[in-house]
């Protein structure tokens, strides 16, 4: 049983396990609608294991020995997490850089790192008998709730913009969540969610507000370490929309350095599409804070969003790291999204082939050199955006059934 506590963000107050408690009261006073989230709580747990459990690192052993649950008896019934550490030789030889690996999260249940959130949220949410969990989503955080929940046998509320990709809503649907698609942006999405949480009584699941949403996704950074020990990578780079899949690793490396089990924590490197760089634009900038992008765009739709919500901790802790921000443009992350299948056999949606074209970018800048140990996190399958993947290939025109006309097209 993992006894914990919650840790401010802001001002380092701490707070008692309480399920209504999702933000620092204190730090919120300070929330602006529709501005960052203020007073982000980080989990703390009393005690972290003191040596590398001896059972893979998706078992439920595993996970509540590292995640703040009472017991693992509330866990969905639902493969989570585990996904493998590929070491790319391909990739590795195009680039000239030995010691990279892509970690392929496209291999969750619903197809993205979002699952390893919702695992622990719909835990959470069964530990403290909700039987309704609400989230605003570009997409993936609600099919991944969607998913979990349909294997807990609760129900899940989504609100999604409307012009989410098909195959997302699909998805969603299928699973059996009630979706609401918002005649609006990510970001109004997200407010309406709030709004219907607090009046209707349901558990928000809202990424970079739930804090058990980093905690959960820090189970893709302890995963690599567990792969690599006793290495440790130099540097891990994540794409970025609100900032918590980011966060999530940096709180697996911070809780296993805490823990003695590794040496020291690899340095992070966030990855945005140019037309949605609130927080690469403020790491290069060397600036406190972000500038909200209005009117942000990009083919990597799971990555856009005016204000990402998780910016205050996000930058501090890409900057804890001594890593950095980079940038990329829409017709990097398409070739990206070839490349990474033609290279390593894993097809990636634009927001996590964007990790790629991110590489790219910060050996070019120097933020990272070729004969470190890197890690590319990919957090979303292709198929969740086939229109996108098309762009990246040549579609091949109809030849009759016949050897010749093979042996012409050759
Ligand atoms: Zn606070």
């Amino acid at each position: 049983m993992s006894r914990f506590h919650f840790r401010c963000t802001e001002c380092d107050a701490t707070y008692g396990e309480d399920e209504a408690r999702l933000v620092c009261p204190v730090c919120a006073r300070n929330q602006e609608p529709g501005g960052v989230t203020r007073g982000v709580l980080d989990v703390e747990l009393e005690r972290l294991p003191a040596s590398w459990p001896s059972v893979p690192a998706s078992s439920p052993d595993f996970l509540t020995a590292f995640l703040p649950l009472a017991s693992a008896e509330h866990l969905p019934p639902l493969a989570v997490g585990g996904t493998p550490l590929l070491p790319v030789p391909e990739l590795r030889r195009e680039l000239d850089m030995p010691r990279l690996w892509v970690k392929d999260d496209t291999r969750n249940p619903s197809g993205s790192t979002k699952d390893r959130a919702s695992l622990l949220v719909v835990a959470k949410a069964r530990e403290y008998g909700y039987p309704t969990v609400a989230a605003a989503s570009t997409g993936n955080a609600a099919t991944a709730l969607a998913a979990v929940a349909a294997a807990a046998g609760i129900e899940a509320v989504v609100f999604v913009p409307a012009d989410a990709p098909e195959a997302k809503l699909v998805q969603m649907l299928a699973y059996g969540a009630r979706v609401f698609r918002i005649d609006g942006s990510y970001d109004d999405a997200f407010e309406l969610c709030l709004e219907s949480c607090d009046e209707l009584g349901w558990y928000n699941r809202n990424t970079a507000l739930n804090p058990f949403t980093i905690e959960g996704k820090k189970t893709a950074g302890l995963e690599i370490a567990a792969e690599l020990a006793p290495e440790v990578p130099d540097a891990v780079l994540v794409t970025v929309g609100d900032g918590v899949i980011l966060a999530g690793v940096a709180k697996g490396f911070a809780d296993l350095e805490r823990a003695g089990l590794i040496p020291r924590a690899p340095r992070l490197i966030a990855v945005q599409p140019e037309g949605s760089a609130a927080i690469a634009s403020a790491l290069r900038r060397g600036a406190p804070a972000i500038t909200p992008v209005m009117d942000a765009a990009s083919v990597a739709d799971s990555l856009v969003v005016q204000t990402p919500r998780n910016a205050l901790l996000c930058l501090r802790r890409v900057r804890e790291s001594g890593g950095g921000g980079v940038a990329v443009s829409d017709d990097a992350i398409v070739e990206a999204i070839g490349r990474l299948a033609r290279s390593a056999g894993v097809f990636a949606e634009p927001a996590a082939a964007a990790a790629l074209a991110g590489l790219d970018v910060a050996l070019e800048e120097g933020l990272v050199a070729r004969d470190e140990r890197v890690v590319l996190l990919i957090t979303g399958t292709g198929l969740k955006d086939v229109p996108a993947a098309r762009r990246a290939i040549t579609w091949p025109e109809p030849i009759p059934p016949r050897l010749d006309a093979v042996v012409e097209r050759l």
